[in-house]
């Protein structure tokens, strides 16, 4: 190993401190890395320093900018300023910008596969999401699907478990959910239209005031952190527990060529750097969510569980979705194989000891 590789690569695994500590030391080493000045634009689906996601992605883009002593600027584009929230994707496999952090579920119109990438309901959690991701191939084949669009996605953090929506009337048994009109994305929006449910697509801005109005019935959004930020507790009586993402998994994707182009310290940079972000990401809607959750209760919102019932035919409604979506699409089937290779995989050793922890711990 090159005396420039072994000074990068050890300040890389201990930190920015140990950087400095290098840079004195040998500042040549750190000058290869500060060198050649690379600056990429980043656009975000989120508004500016929105809560716990927009500023995840803050605080990335500056580690990169830290971390490689000022040589890799990344600026941050929040939505709708560079390129509208929704079109990032497109403008990213376009080369209109080099990076963009969303939402996988977003772009399964693209490739239904993606959906997967996203989360599952019914399934893995955030910190299995990522296991799948990095351990358990998971992360190729995302990368394979992604660069047929000229992308190289890397996780851009990640929910934790999400609530099950806010409802205006209470849910005693599945009849209760007929016609009823929600706002509701993704696969669990195709679950929730098998039992009768009218899922309805709404932008965020658009939601409060649907809700008010009644134009719609229930929305589900995010957790409680930000779905109180929302005011959804002004407009309904009853949140209920979630079933539908139970660790939705957010991107950090950057143009393939730009992405093949920078240097080895400065992917090594962002690979880090997104790591420590979806770490973060994680704690941060935990201790919120928490906080939050403690002063729904005190406002007397009322947390429901959806009946047995009701969730034994989301079970159901689920499997005929992806059965339907592996007919549809190889790409689909496939992805969904290695998915579920790791749930039984996971699933002994979950039982044993989260799921057991969890029962007995209180
Ligand atoms: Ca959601």
């Amino acid at each position: 190993m090159k005396r420039r590789d072994f000074i990068t690569t050890t300040a890389l695994i201990t930190g920015a401190v140990t950087i400095n500590g290098c840079y004195q030391e040998s500042k040549k080493s750190i000058n290869v890395v500060r060198g050649k000045k690379v600056k990429l634009k980043l656009a975000t689906s989120w508004p500016a320093h929105f809560p716990i996601m927009g500023t995840g992605v803050d605080s990335f883009a500056k580690m990169c900018g830290e971390l490689s002593g000022g040589s890799l600027e990344i600026k941050v584009y929040p939505k709708n300023i560079l390129v509208p929230a929704l079109q990032v994707f497109d403008s990213c496999s376009a080369n209109q910008i080099d990076a963009f952090h969303s939402g996988v579920y977003y772009w399964k119109g693209k490739n239904s596969a993606f959906s997967i990438f996203g989360g599952m309901p019914l399934g893995l959690l955030s910190e299995e999401m990522i296991t799948w991701l990095k351990f358990g191939g998971g992360m190729e084949l995302w990368r394979e699907l992604y660069g047929r669009f000229n992308l190289y996605p890397l996780i851009g953090g990640s929910t934790g478990p999400q609530m099950g929506g806010w409802f205006k009337k209470e849910i005693k048994s599945i009849s209760d959910l007929k016609g009823l009109k929600m706002r509701i994305p993704g696969l669990g929006g195709e679950v929730m239209k098998r039992l009768g449910v009218n899922p309805v697509l709404l932008p965020a801005g658009e939601i409060f005031t649907s809700l008010e109005r009644g134009t719609i019935d229930a929305t589900e959004w995010v957790g409680p952190a930000l779905d109180m930020m929302m005011g959804f507790d002004k407009a309904t009586e009853y949140y209920y527990q979630g079933w539908h993402e139970p660790g939705s998994i957010l991107e950090m994707t950057f143009n393939k060529n730009r992405w093949e182009k920078l240097s080895s310290e400065h992917q090594a940079i962002i690979t880090r750097a997104s790591e420590a972000m979806t770490a973060n990401m994680i704690e941060e809607f935990r201790y919120k969510n928490a906080k939050a959750l403690q002063e729904l209760y005190r406002r007397g919102v009322k947390i429901r569980k959806f009946p047995n019932d009701m969730m034994r035919l989301a079970k159901k409604a689920l499997d005929e979705v992806l059965e339907i979506e592996s007919k549809k699409s190889s790409d689909f089937k496939r992805v969904l194989k290695n998915y579920n290779e790791f749930v039984k995989l996971n699933r002994p050793w979950s039982d044993i000891s989260t799921k057991h922890i969890l029962e007995i711990r209180d």
